[in-house]
């Protein structure tokens, strides 16, 4: 891998939160294709890359035998031409690898999971379709679709999770998601993130946030809250 692929924003070197049950550390991925109001990693969506893929690769080296996996992030991490084969190398040392996405690249994710490439998959569902540029600035609902379709029926190891700002998203628009996860036959629990405030979001989105109230929210499925 050349030294010259600046893809990385930043590399957390230790996570015992971001990968469940594993200790791990992180690559951040610079580059996003989504602009989604509440995100505060604007650094990372607008910015270049100042690591690269052979730089991870060697600190990955000297954690051998002391972490357990790796989890891809960005940025959208799906969209570097070269996660492939940095996924090669990544499980030629033993890991196992976590991904972070929005989803929008069903391609990719099919070609890592037929290689067996990935171990498990944190899946972004932003909004119901018709709430999902608004929030995300992207169109590609439908490729975001395909990708949750595939993992539901491989019956991948994987989780679904939305992040709620009451600016955005309120308790009937969690409900049409619900729904239509219990229509695919989506059966992992559903995570609820409550939107942490950050100053420097790229809405520049309000400090204001009523949380969902929970006796509103669906129990079709198995419902789960973070931050709440
Ligand atoms: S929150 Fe949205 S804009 Fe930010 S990295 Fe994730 S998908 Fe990209």
């Amino acid at each position: 891998m050349s030294k010259s692929d600046l893809s990385l924003y930043d590399i957390t070197k230790f996570t015992a939160i971001d990968y469940p049950n594993h200790l791990a550390t992180i690559f951040w991925f610079a580059g996003c294709n989504m602009r989604c109001d509440y995100c505060y990693n604007k650094s990372i969506v607008f910015g270049n890359g100042k690591i690269s893929q052979q730089e991870a690769i060697d600190f990955l080296k000297t954690r051998i035998n002391l972490l357990e996996g790796v989890v891809l992030s960005g940025g959208e991490c799906t969209l570097n031409p070269n996660i492939f084969k940095l996924c090669q190398e990544i499980k030629s040392l033993g890991f196992k690898i976590k991904i972070d996405t929005n989803g929008t690249n069903p391609k990719m994710i099919k070609k890592l999971i037929k290689n067996s490439l990935v171990d498990f998959i944190s899946l972004d569902y932003k909004a119901p379709n018709e709430k999902f540029y608004q929030i995300t600035k992207n169109r590609n609902f439908s490729d975001f679709e395909k990708t949750l379709k595939y993992l539901i029926k491989k019956e991948f190891d994987f989780e679904v999770r939305t992040t709620i700002h009451s600016q955005l998203l309120n308790e009937d628009d969690i409900n049409k998601i619900i729904k239509d996860l219990f229509k695919k036959g989506y059966k992992n629990s559903y995570f609820l993130q409550n939107f942490i405030y950050d100053n420097d979001t790229i809405g520049n989105i309000s400090q204001k946030n009523k949380k969902v109230s929970k006796e509103k929210i669906l129990n079709i499925i198995d419902v789960k809250y973070r931050n709440y």
